[in-house]
């Protein structure tokens, strides 16, 4: 499977514990279905400004794919971009 744009997972994040209960937590990501079609929820830098055309300004190559820690244990979320 091809990596994705912006996904980084170091070697040292293949441990990550959970802040509030110390327990290993196990990585994904939030999925979008916006147009019926499954993608990665990204992260853009900035406020959103309004655009007419696509109801957002997006710079494309800025985005950032977010992968999202979550505790096996409590479920806390923590997320990465
Ligand atoms: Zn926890």
């Amino acid at each position: 499977m091809p990596a994705l744009h912006g996904w980084v997972i170091t070697p040292n994040m293949k441990d990550v514990r959970c802040q509030e209960c110390r327990s290993q937590m196990e990585v994904g990501f939030i999925l979008d279905h916006t147009h019926g079609r499954p993608k990665v929820t990204v992260w853009h830098p900035g406020e959103p400004e309004r655009s007419f055309w696509r109801g957002l300004r997006v710079a494309d190559d800025k985005l950032r794919e977010i992968n999202v820690y979550r505790c096996k244990k409590c479920g806390l979320l923590r997320a990465y971009a």
